[in-house]
Formats: structure tokens, sequence, C-alpha cells
């Protein structure tokens, strides 16, 4: 096995062997752009070091002979007393891991060296600063001494001269200070900062090993998902200085704008300094702009070169150069991060350019960019009074009042304020409040804290972490720090897109991709914005190769118009207890508690218009599409009131003596039909079969609809479905009832219905005799948010509030699974399912209507799974034809 390539041996595919940099510097070299040389050492080398506990033996042996090579070329070698050849070691893992050690500049720096590399630069101080660098870098990064003491000491150098910044600090200051960062090593490892350049280098290499495994790149890979065994690739590259006086210096670049994609000359440059001191934001940088004035020879090369990189990756790049005395360095090159807006637009501009075509275009962007488009979003042109800024971990942008516990945010959204709930962190006694809250602000706690997980499960807009706003709960204020202080009820608005907070009110416009969507503006006109121009393109291409079709989980007729505006091909799921809410419930409770076959009529007969009418509505909205219909599935305590405010009101009117035959009656049946696990209990399937005429109710009023469509020349394709079946024999049972009742129908309104009578597969069960249960059954819908409940044993209504963010945090899940499908476990089920109903049945409808019918991930896994459909809520519609193409293209 080899374990050393030179750059000039790699190529950017061989990101898995080499680390994305080490790929990129390859690509780079064998295009013939400017690169200081040097060589990678491969993932596998430090994957063997890693299980070993040692490096390779002819790991040594090969970084001698490409160490001796590097020499040759560069005419000097490695720490050289009167020249040094000086390296700098960086890691490089096939994804950019930002948690994880990065780099020493400047091995080969030793006591003898040091005086060398002066002569030669002419420059006494840049080569004690060098030294004093390499130092730092080295006693941090790769003897582990706390970075603290080396920047207090510069500081203290910097008072005891009065000079603010390191530049004015002289040779001899610089002198002074590596004698005292050399007594730093001594005095924390017991031992010599190490003269000898191989053994310098040797260490940083192993340095960057261990690095793989530190503390923060475990944290880092968990929650990115990146596989614990890639390992990573490390580069050793001859230094080139950036900061050797005016006619040097660093910068990066980029070949487009990363929030635009608008082309350009975009980035900045920092003169006379080294690319640490530009992160560091020691100095201002200059726009990229300004080099051509300063140095007009390097910046036509880098125009030049940047023009190559572009052509070459077919994207947009991002790039790191730096200038040594008049001469342009590439020190790295990838292609870049892009704000959700820059993807859409890039891809449509580099098919126009026939750099890409446009199953690639689709590759380009990702559905969850699509959704970040369709947030409203703070006025561009307004301003705000900025106070703050944390992470933004849901996006959107919300408006309210501040209320500091979720007491007072439930009181007041109940009486019609809007607002913002401000916690230090929030916990499960705080979902109330979210729920109730426009938008949640935290002062603590990352991306995977209970506040950020939550909000984003429900879609809510959240910053969090905004750790320099103190949050006094007690007081009910926040205080900013500049001053600013926020009281309860003053208006705040937060950017989850940006993490910025605002004192008072932002105005929000609306996203122009929905205006787009809801057909308020169009992509034709010649006006529209380039965005949703090249929004518009994308979902063509996207429509065009998907073979997903796309429907919607929608009640009532207005959801329906708006799928349809979004681009449903029909509804996937209506659930009929929607339609049972508000007056109705009460009509419901009569049924449920009905003593008599009278009662139990009258109730149903009452239900029965209603239904009905309901479904004309729904069935003319989504005229000529497919619409399955749900039959009642929720827990039953959802239809009942309240057990313990019936118990008091009961309690109140005995010790007041006054008559409360009815309450206690009620009270009585409550509890009769109270349970611990309603999601587990007398739901879907299970109602339909113990209340007699419930679901032959809703069947009716199905039929009759229709009919009523017909007759109105209208085009219904009702789907009747059953919920929460576990065998095939309660689907027999429903089927016998319900085809009778269609039967009935078509005799008395002189119809033919065509009313398919299928089934949802959402407890383990059904999904492993799905054989039996295709029998009696025209389709399979999954429920995946049951499956998942109940393959899992997790109850959805709980989990999430409660043990998820431990178990996000730990990795455990990156992603919680009722978000993204549990490929392994779950969807193998429905992936077993899907088979053995179609073995039973050839050509069986399969679709899924959980809430991973929206997911992007999910989309994908459902293409390959082989499903026909998904249905996803409204407003999740285009992310879904969007990832279906994406997983077509
Ligand atoms: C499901 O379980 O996935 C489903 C769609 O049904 P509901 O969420 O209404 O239980
Ligand atoms: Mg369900």
């Amino acid at each position: 096995r080899k374990f050393v390539y030179d750059f000039s041996e790699g190529n950017k595919d061989l990101k898995d062997l080499l680390g994305g940099k080490g790929a990129n510097l390859a690509e780079m070299t064998n295009l013939g752009l400017p690169v200081p040389p040097g060589f990678t050492i491969t993932t596998e080398a430090c994957k063997a070091y890693l299980a070993s506990g040692e490096a390779p033996s002819a790991l040594r042996d090969e970084v001698g002979s490409h160490l001796a090579a590097l020499e040759g070329k560069m005419g000097k070698k490695l720490g050289q007393a009167d020249d040094p050849l000086l390296v700098s070691v960086r890691s490089g893992a096939k994804f950019s891991m930002p948690g994880m050690m990065d780099t020493v500049l400047n091995i080969g720096l030793s006591d003898a060296s040091v005086e060398g590399l002066a002569a030669q630069a002419g420059d006494e101080r840049f080569a004690w600063d060098s030294y004093r660098r390499l130092i730092q870098m080295f006693g941090d990064t790769v003897l582990g001494i706390d970075g603290e003491l080396f920047a207090d000491a510069l500081e203290t150098a910097k008072n005891s001269r009065g000079v603010t910044t390191d530049v004015d600090l002289t040779a001899d200051d610089l002198r002074g200070l590596v004698e005292e960062f050399k007594g730093i090593v001594v005095r924390e490892t017991g031992r010599e900062f190490p003269q000898e350049p191989r053994e310098q280098m040797d260490l940083a290499i192993r340095a960057v090993f261990d690095s793989w495994n530190g503390d923060r790149a475990k944290l880092y890979r968990r929650q990115e998902r990146i596989p614990h065994d890639l390992g990573t690739a490390v580069n050793v590259c001859s230094m080139v200085f950036g900061n050797l006086g005016p006619d040097s210096g660093t910068g990066v670049a980029f070949t487009r704008d990363p929030a635009s994609g608008q082309q350009g000359v975009y980035g900045d440059y920092l003169q006379n300094a080294q690319g640490e001191d530009v992160v560091a934001g020691i100095r201002n940088t200059v726009p990229l702009a300004e080099l051509e004035q300063l140095d007009k020879k390097s910046y036509d090369e880098l125009m030049q070169i940047m023009e190559t990189l572009e052509t070459h990756y077919r994207d947009l790049c991002d790039i790191e150069f730096t200038i040594e005395r008049g001469k342009l360095w590439m020190l790295q090159t990838r292609v870049g991060k892009r704000t959700a807006a820059a993807a859409f637009r890039i891809a449509t501009q580099l098919v126009d350019q026939g750099l890409i075509d446009e199953p690639e275009a689709l590759k380009r962007v990702t559905g969850g960019q699509l959704a970040q488009l369709m947030f409203p979003r703070f006025d561009n042109g307004a301003k705000g009074e900025q106070i703050g800024w944390g992470i933004a971990a849901s996006p959107g942008a919300a408006v309210g009042k501040a209320v500091f516990d979720s007491y007072t945010a439930i009181k007041w959204s109940r009486s019609g304020e809007k607002v913002i709930l401000i916690r230090r962190e929030t916990n499960p006694d705080d979902l109330d409040g979210m729920i109730a809250a426009e938008g949640i602000l935290t002062s603590r706690g990352g991306k995977t804290s209970h506040a950020a997980v939550v909000a984003r499960g429900m879609g809510k807009t959240c910053v969090c972490g905004a750790e320099e706003l103190e949050v006094d709960t007690k007081r009910r204020r926040l205080t900013a720090p500049g001053g600013a202080v926020i009281d309860e009820g003053d208006t705040v608005s937060i950017d989850g897109s940006t993490g910025k907070v605002y004192a008072g009110e932002v105005p929000v416009v609306p996203s122009p991709v929905v205006e787009y969507f809801e057909g308020r503006m169009h992509a034709g006109a010649d006006d529209a914005d380039e965005l949703v121009k090249a929004v518009h393109r994308i979902m063509a291409y996207a429509d065009r190769v998907r073979r997903l079709r796309v429907r919607a989980n929608a009640d009532n007729a207005e959801d329906a118009s708006r799928a349809r505006r979004f681009g449903a091909q029909g509804i996937g799921l209506c659930r009929t207890e929607h339609m049972f809410l508000g007056e109705r419930r009460e009509l419901v409770e009569r049924l449920i508690l009905a003593d008599t076959e009278v009662e139990r009529k009258e109730a149903l007969g009452a239900l029965l218009p209603l239904q009905k009418d309901d479904f004309v509505e729904l069935f003319e909205a989504m005229d000529g599409l497919p619409v399955t219909v749900r039959l009642l599935d929720p827990p039953l305590h959802e239809f009942l009131p309240d057990i313990t405010e019936l118990s008091v009101r009961v309690a109140l009117a005995e010790s007041r003596r006054e008559p409360h035959e009815n309450e206690l009656r009620l009270l009585q049946a409550v509890h009769r039909l109270h349970e611990q696990n309603p999601m587990l209990g007398l739901r879907g399937v299970r109602l339909g079969l113990v209340i007699p005429g419930l679901f032959t109710m809703q069947v009716r009023a199905i039929a009759e609809a229709a009919a009523e469509r017909i007759g109105a020349k209208g085009d219904p394709r009702a789907e009747i479905m059953i919920p929460l079946v576990g065998t095939v024999q309660e689907l027999e049972i429903v089927r016998e009832e319900a085809e009778q009742v269609i039967a009935a129908v078509e005799r008395e309104h002189g119809v033919e219905l065509t009313l398919a009578l299928g089934t949802m597969i959402e407890l383990p069960r059904a999904a492993l005799t799905a054989g039996q249960i295709a029998e009696c059954a025209d389709f399979f819908s999954f429920g995946t948010n049951d499956l998942t409940q109940t393959v899992w044993g997790f109850s959805r209504d709980d989990v999430e509030a409660s043990f998820f963010t431990a178990y996000l945090e730990k990795g455990i899940f990156g992603v919680s699974p009722f978000e993204t499908i549990d490929k392994d476990g779950v969807g193998k089920l429905v992936r077993d399912a899907a088979a053995a109903g179609r073995a039973s049945r050839p050509g069986l409808k399969l679709g899924v209507c959980g809430e991973h019918g929206g997911d992007p991930d999910s989309v994908h896994f459902f293409h390959e799974a082989g499903l026909d459909y998904v249905s996803c809520s409204p407003f999740r519609i285009p992310v879904a034809r969007l990832e279906a193409g994406r997983a077509a293209a």
C-alpha cells in the first residue's frame, strides 16, 4: 500500500484517500496552477495508526523519500540552518470538519535556522515572528498546552512595550517572546521545544492523526452524521509567506457571490499578513477588487485562475491564496458553500453556460434549501435595532411581545397577542408555551438544545444560545450587552435564518417563492425576481424526471386548493377527525355516549349531512384527482370532556347541592372510557368495529357526496381508507359493510361509483402480514408516524419533549426518527410490506402519508422502495416534488 502521494499524483476524485483539501491541491497542481509543492499522507495511514496506536513502519520511509524529493525541488533542506525549507502540516478529512485541529505552520524553524531565515528574507523581525508563531501553534495543537498561556504572554509583551498590535513588536521583542514561549513549553510539558526539524514534522503528523478522535471532532461527526471510521489525511506543504512586506499578502476569493450567485469579484485581501491573521480578525481586510491597484499582475493571474477553476469544477469555488513578494500561490480550493437562493440561481446559470445539464442542476440544490426559501423573512430594506445574535436554530422571521414564562405565553396568546417566548433554556415544561409562541429565543444551548430540536420539529422560528443576552426570568427582563433592555410586553423580532435579535418590530415580507407557488407572482414576467425564475425552472426539471407522485394531506377545501396550486396530484390523507372539531365535537360525544339504539341513530343522523357536505367541497376542490378519505381515527378522549375539569364541576355542584345528574353520568362514562395510552387504545378500525354505524355513516357520506358530484358533472375520485388495521379480519368486516352501503347509494342515486377501498399500514403486524391484507385492500398507504411509534416503542406524543434531546446529543440518532424515516428498522418493514403486498396483488397502489412524506431524505428512500406516491402537508409539496425529482435524476 502507498501511504504518501505527491500533489502531482492525486486528483479531485480521491477525496476518500487524500481528504478534500489534499484531493483539491492535487487537482490544482495537475491543472498547472501555482500550488506550493508538497505531499499528502493518506487516510489509510491514519486508519492504520489509529487501529494500532503506531504509525505503519513503511510510513516513516515514505515520508522521508517524499520529503527528500520536496527538498530537491526546493533546493533546500527542511530546517537547513542557512536557508531553511519550512512546511505547513494541515489536517484534511473527506468532509470539512471545523471542530478539528487544523494547522501547524513554519515547521522546520529552530534556534539554528531562525537566523538563516532572517538572512535569506532580509528581515529579522519576520523570522522571529515566524518562530514565535511556530512555538505557539505547536505548543497549543501538538503538545496540548493551554493556548491562553501563549496569548497572555503576547499580550503582556505588547502592554509592556505600550503597543496595541503585534505588528508593532520589534525583532528584539519577538526574540524575547520566543524565549518566554520556550519556557512555557518546558514548564508545561517537562521537555524542551523540539529543535530537530524532522521530529517537529513527525510529531505534528501524529497530532493530526490523533485529532481525528478528539472530543470535538467526535461530537461534530455524530451531529453531522459523518462516519467515525474515515480517518483524516495530512497535507505537508512548503511554506509561502504573505507577511514579507507590502508586496505580500493573503486572501480568500469566491468565483461568484455565495450570497446571490452573481458572477463577479468577491473576496477579501489582507496586505502583509498570513492566513491566520485574517481568521483572527487582527486587522481589517480590504475588498478583493482593491488588489487590482495593489498588485495588478497577481490580480490578473488570480482572475484567470478563478475562471479556470469554475470551468473545471463546473461550480462555485472558494479559494485561499497568498502572494509572496509579488508571486501568487494557491493554498486551497473547494466547491464553495452558498446560500439557498444562490444555490438555485447558480444551478440555472451553469445550465445556461452549458457547464451542466438539467439532471445535474437538480443535484446542485436541495429540498432543505427550497424549504428555507419558503419562510417569510424580514424586509431587507427595513432597519431594526439589532441587540444581539444567537444560533440560527429554526428558520423564519417572528415578531411578538416578550414573555419570560410559558404560563404568560399561553395566557397572552389566548387573548390574541403574538408572543416571543424568551428563556435561558427550555425544558419539556415549556412545551405548551412554545406552541403558543410565534418564536422562541434562548440564551443557552446549541443546535441540538431542547429549544432548537423542538422548535424545528414544530416549524417554529427559533434563535438559541444568544449568550451575550442576559435573561432574568424572575425580573422578566432581557438585557443586551449594549445596555438595551427588553421587559415583558416589549416587542422583539427574531430571525431564525440569521440568528439576529432585534428590539421592536421589524417588518416581515412573505417569501417571493411562496408568492410564486401561490400564483401571485409569475416567473414569466419581465420583472420577475431572478430567484423565482430559477426556482420555476428547477421545479420544471424535477417534474419532468420524477417517478413519485406527490399528494397532499388536507381535510378542507381551502387546504386542498392551496395544495393544488402548489402542485399536488391529489389528496393522500384526509383526516376526517379534523372535520369533527369545534361545534361538532358534541355530536360525536353524543354518539360515543349513546346508551340506546335510538340515541345512537339520532347522533349518526345529525352527523351524516355535515360529513357529506364536507366531502362535496373537498371532491370539488380536487376534481379529477384522487382523494383518499380516511375513516375516523383519533383516540376517543379527544372527543370527550376533560376528566379533571369534569370532576371539579361535579364536586362543585355536589358541595353546592345543585342538581348534577347529567354531569355525573358523563363523568362515569369518561371514567369508563379513560385510557392510559390513548394512542394505543380504542382508535382507528377498533372504534369503527365497536361503535355500530360509525364507519357506515362515513362511507355513506363519501358515497353520497361522490354521487352528488357526478350529478353535477364533476369527476370525483374518492378512495376510502381504513386506519390502524392489524389483521385482515378487521378489514374484511369493514369492507363487507362498506360495500353494502355503496351498493345501496348506487341504487338510490342511480349512479355507478368506483370507490377504491384500502388500508393504512401503520402497525408492525399489518406490515408483517401485508400479503394477507393486500388480498382485501385495493391500496396501501404507509402511516409512518404510527409505524415509527410502534416499531421503536416510542410514544409519539411524549418522547420528543422528554429524552430525544439526550439521544441527539449522544448521537444515538442524528435526527428524530419521527422526522426522517429510520431506514434500517421502520424502512425495512415498509420495503418488505410493499413487496409482500405486490406479490399477492400485482399492481397494488402504494403510498405514504406520515410526516415523512415531506421529508427530503425520506422521499429518496420511498423513491427507492418503489412506492407510487408520497403525501404531505400542502406547504411541503414543492419540497417533495423537488426531492422526488432529485431522487430520479
Ligand atoms: C400515520 O400514522 O403516519 C398517519 C399518517 O396517521 P396519523 O398521523 O393521523 O396517526
Ligand atoms: Mg396513524
